[in-house]
């Protein structure tokens, strides 16, 4: 069977982008190269959407919670992942659990079993030139990880996470907390400083010396770049100084209430376009995430901190996507090629799908002449892809799972807790609205050429 549009990478992503375009008619080949005798480190089958490690896609909670919302949104879109994980479905509590064997398999056999999609177990090396969907996922294959680097430039390709932190902005307390720049340098107000007195900055250095981390595991020992992003902790055993001459710096950093530097400062910097998530600077650590939230709540301006991300430290391949993605996925260099799943930034499995059907819808519209608008930032798909396609600063791009600060915030006097309740409610509406909107048409607007059809 000739193809329409090539998918590489039969994961979750990949699948239900597969699906998607499937469905829409169009002829899809889909390469997985587990079955072809390659392997990843952490996959242990051949199945395609196969869950690597916890078997939970998290809150099935679409009142209150960010994820919930996505399930319900990829439900009413149609989701291949969404209806195999509801068919195997294990007891929970509110979170959706499958069994993960017959949820791979079930989803193997409707892809295989799809008269428009031919399954090939084959490794991809290089970017093809045909309407192709990059879905290879955070151990995407070495070989086609160079194809992509020498594409995009090498240091628009991670190969670790190194995750700081980031803190919801409405849950730091500004009454001890200052906004400040050192030596007011920039707009004078880039960061949120958190300051220590001595015997803080003792203790907590000692909690970072005691905290429980997680180990490496063997195949990450060797990744590159570790060096460029060592951990808090490890910086701490070099001296209990030495955090103070790195990110705990406080030099230049007055603080208002006394006017002096404080013995240590904390500081968090923007990390949205919205300014409703701030991530803790420097503070990227493998301490395990219960001691992280007890540690990091005993910094000043912290004690009630809300985490949107704990840091961590591990493998992940994944692209600068806001600086190298329009808004409909596309790498802007070659058009013809469009990226879905962990490897663009999101993180998760719900996230990964959720990227892996706007691929597939996108690339289904395109190939049949029409453009899809992108669904509104209210929706919890909306957010995700603002985040990766824009909303997230390109410097400091990091991989992140769906959550309310990458929404447009609710704007006047609320009670919190009815603010999550407002989320859901605005983006169940904002995608109903979409849903009802012309939102395939049949021309591309005249004042976006970028959504024009491909060759
Ligand atoms: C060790 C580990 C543990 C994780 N634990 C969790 C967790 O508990 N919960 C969670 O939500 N997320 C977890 N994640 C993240 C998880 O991997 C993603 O959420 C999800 O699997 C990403 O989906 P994807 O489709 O983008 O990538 P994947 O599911 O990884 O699928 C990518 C597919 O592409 C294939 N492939 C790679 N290169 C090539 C190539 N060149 N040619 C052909 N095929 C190729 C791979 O074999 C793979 O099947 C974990 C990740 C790792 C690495």
């Amino acid at each position: 069977m000739t193809h329409d549009i090539h998918v590489i990478g039969g994961g979750l992503a990949g699948s239900e982008a597969a699906w998607q375009l499937a469905e829409a008619g169009l002829k899809v080949r889909l390469s997985e190269m587990r079955g072809s005798g390659e392997e990843t480190p952490a996959h242990q089958t051949d199945g395609l959407a196969e869950l690597v490690c916890s078997n939970s896609f998290r809150s099935d909670d679409a009142e209150a919670n960010a994820v919930g919302l996505l399930h319900q949104e990829l439900r009413t879109l149609g989701s291949l992942i969404m209806r195999q994980a509801d068919i195997h479905r294990v007891p929970a509590g509110s979170a959706l659990a499958v069994d993960r064997d017959n949820f791979s398999a079930s989803v193997t056999e409707a892809i295989d079993q799809h008269p428009n999609i031919t399954l090939v177990r084959e490794r991809i090396d290089a970017l093809p030139d045909g309407p192709t969907i990059i879905a290879t996922g955070p151990l995407t294959a070495a070989s086609l990880a160079a194809g992509i680097g020498a594409e995009t430039g090498r240091e628009a390709l991670a190969f670790f996470d190194a995750l700081a932190p980031i803190v919801h902005r409405d849950s730091i307390d500004m009454d001890t907390a200052w906004f400040a720049s050192r030596w007011d340098k920039g707009e004078g107000k880039d960061y949120i400083n958190c300051p220590m007195d001595k015997d803080q900055y003792l203790a907590f250095h000692q909690g970072l010396i005691d905290g429980e981390k997680t180990p490496f595991k063997e195949w990450e020992k060797d990744t590159p770049y570790f060096d460029g992003c060592m951990p808090i902790e490890v910086m701490a055993e070099r001296g209990v100084d030495t955090l103070r001459y790195g990110p705990m710096k406080p030099v230049g950093l007055d603080n208002p209430k006394t006017g002096r530097w404080p013995h240590a400062v904390v500081q968090l910097r923007q990390d949205n376009a919205q300014g409703t998530l701030w991530n803790i600077v420097g503070f990227q650590t493998k301490m395990k995430h219960a001691d992280q939230v007890r540690l990091f709540r005993t910094i000043p301006g912290l004690e009630n901190a809300e985490f949107a991300r704990l840091g961590g430290l591990h493998r992940n391949t994944f692209i600068r996507s806001p600086e190298l993605l329009d808004e409909t996925l596309r790498l802007k260099s070659r058009p013809n090629i469009r990226f879905a799943g962990q490897i663009t930034g999101c993180e998760g499995y719900i996230e990964s799908c959720g990227i892996g059907m706007l691929a597939g819808l996108f690339a289904a519209a395109e190939l049949t002449g029409k453009t899809l608008t992108p669904p509104p930032y209210a929706t919890a798909l909306g957010a995700l892809l603002g985040h990766i396609t824009g909303g997230a600063e390109v410097e400091t791009y990091q991989p992140m799972n769906v959550n309310f600060g990458l929404f447009p915030p609710i704007t006047g006097r609320t009670k919190k807790a009815d603010r999550k309740r407002m989320y859901t409610d605005r983006g169940r509406a904002a995608l109903a609205e979409w849903l009802n909107s012309p939102r395939q048409q049949a021309e591309p607007a005249d004042n976006s050429p970028e959504l024009a059809p491909s060759a």
